[in-house]
């Protein structure tokens, strides 16, 4: 039955929201939304309880005589119905014309009816709706106009006017003690009813402060979770290639060892078994490096040696070194550069510098099956220099054509263990270590790392470093 009445009462609300709302409605929650929509209440419960009301209460006037009372009656629940119907009216003049009825209702009926009529508990509600659905200051200045109309009818009655028969009963005296009364519960009952407006108000707002923590920390934690989950996935993977990385070179320099140690191998063979275990021994040491070299980072441990450094000669180092790689997979390995030896003196560390190139030719050579690999460096113009008086940076690069990398994962590589396409794992060596290592390396150097690539055409590696002469 409750439920039902709800319903029917909610339906009948948003019929008039959607219908008759005044159009400067707050609509964002909070107290003034609250307030709003606490006189829609009031005015929409006004006009079924004042028809209801109204029809005995005529009929009273018609017998008791009283056509005045009956003619404000009337006209009150006019202007009541008025204000529900009219459309563009702000609710603030709704509220105002509302009070303001049964402001003029209850004197009249004061008038006529004495404090024996319902003048002063229509007062009194009066001054507590508009404490409701205005403010506590409105609530007293509707306690104020009460008080002003309670002390007029003092001032009235040493006139003895015909219609105020009621007042008789009244000498001056009686009157201040009863008005006095009147005006006093009045303020205390305003009082109090906005106090626990301003209450409920404090806790509502201090809830919504509570439940914006609380999601906030709910998607904190939704973001800390999937970071945990993305981490543990990652050194699952990692975890999964490294032992496939360690173990492939192992079982080479097992099984080849094994083999070289029968007597009746050739010594053509042999020569090719020496290099088998060479080549898995090196893949070996680059993984344990890889792993030194990212600890060492991770706990601070790596310091930054600045010397003179020929930037030229560093790119002739990488290439005799990696020159055979190339051949063996068929890339043409080539290297270009535009300062002279002389002038090509870098105050860098040479170690890291070097690190950086060899990983990125390695992984070019690795990444690429036909084509060619060329690196190099250019002068550049540091646009965002902060000693003036040194501007230059050298931009490095490393252009590979081989199979490129999706847009999506071009940042997410230079994260540690994280593989351009985690399917294509046991694809290639390597276990994801080598460009979080150079972006450390890089950053360490005061430059940036960068990649452009296009899927199954190629990637060009970029790295920069401060062009420091002396
Ligand atoms: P890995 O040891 O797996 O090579 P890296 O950190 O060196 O680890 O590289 C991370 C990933 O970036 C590689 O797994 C590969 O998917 C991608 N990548 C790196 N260099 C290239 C390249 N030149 N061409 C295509 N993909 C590359």
């Amino acid at each position: 039955m409750q439920t039902r009445i709800n319903k029917i009462w909610d339906r009948y609300f948003q019929y008039y929201l959607e219908n008759y709302a005044p159009p400067d409605i707050n609509k964002e929650s909070g107290l003034p939304f609250l307030r709003d929509m606490l006189f829609i209440s009031v005015l929409l419960i006004t006009i079924p309880i004042g028809i209801l009301v109204y029809i005995p209460s005529i009929l009273v006037c018609i017998v008791t005589n009283q056509v005045i009372i009956g003619i404000f009656d009337t006209l009150a629940v006019l202007v009541i119905i008025l204000l529900y119907l009219l459309k563009n009216q702000s609710i603030i003049y709704k509220k105002i014309i509302y009070s303001a009825t049964l402001y003029v209702l209850a004197i009249v009926i004061l008038i006529y009816l004495g404090t024996k009529g319902p003048a002063p508990i229509i007062l009194l509600c009066n001054s507590v709706m508009i404490t409701l659905f205005e403010s506590r200051k409105a609530g007293l200045y509707a306690t104020g106009i009460n008080s002003v109309i309670y002390l007029s009818i003092l001032a009235l009655l040493p006139v003895d006017f015909e219609v105020m028969a009621f007042f008789r009963e009244y000498n001056f005296i009686t009157w201040i003690g009863v008005s006095l009364n009147l005006i006093a519960f009045n303020a205390i009952v305003v009082l109090a009813v906005s106090s626990l407006v301003d209450k409920m108000n404090k806790s509502f707002l201090e809830e919504k402060k509570l439940q914006l923590l609380l999601e906030k920390e709910r998607n904190d934690l939704l973001v800390a979770k999937q970071k945990a989950e993305q981490s543990d996935r990652l050194k699952s993977a990692f975890l999964a290639n490294m032992s496939h990385e360690i173990r492939t070179p192992m079982n080479g320099i097992l099984g080849f060892s094994a083999l070289l140690s029968e007597t009746e191998v050739d010594s053509e063979k042999r020569q090719n078994y020496i290099q088998i275990i060479e080549k898995s021994s090196e893949r070996l040491l680059n993984i344990i490096n890889e792993i030194v070299d990212i600890s060492k980072l991770e706990s601070g441990l790596v310091d930054v040696n600045l010397r003179p450094t020929c930037i030229n000669e560093q790119l002739r180092f990488v290439h005799s070194l990696l020159k055979p790689d190339a051949d063996e997979k068929g890339l043409r390995l080539s290297y270009t550069y535009s300062l002279n030896d002389n002038e090509a003196t870098v105050n860098t560390d040479v170690e890291k510098l070097y690190a950086i190139l060899s990983n990125l030719v390695k992984n070019a050579i690795k990444y690429t099956d036909h084509g060619s690999i060329d690196f190099g460096y250019v002068l550049k113009q540091n646009p965002v220099a902060e000693d003036k008086t040194d501007p230059t940076l050298v931009e490095f690069y490393v252009s590979d054509t081989g199979i490129g990398i999706p847009t999506n994962r071009q940042e997410a590589i230079f994260e540690r263990f994280i593989q351009a396409d985690i399917a294509d794992l046991q694809a290639r060596q390597g276990v994801g270590l080598g460009l979080a290592i150079a972006k450390s390396y890089v950053k360490m150097l005061g430059g940036t790392i960068w990649v452009d690539s296009i899927i199954t055409k190629g990637s060009t590696f970029y790295f920069t470093i401060p062009f420091r002469a002396d």
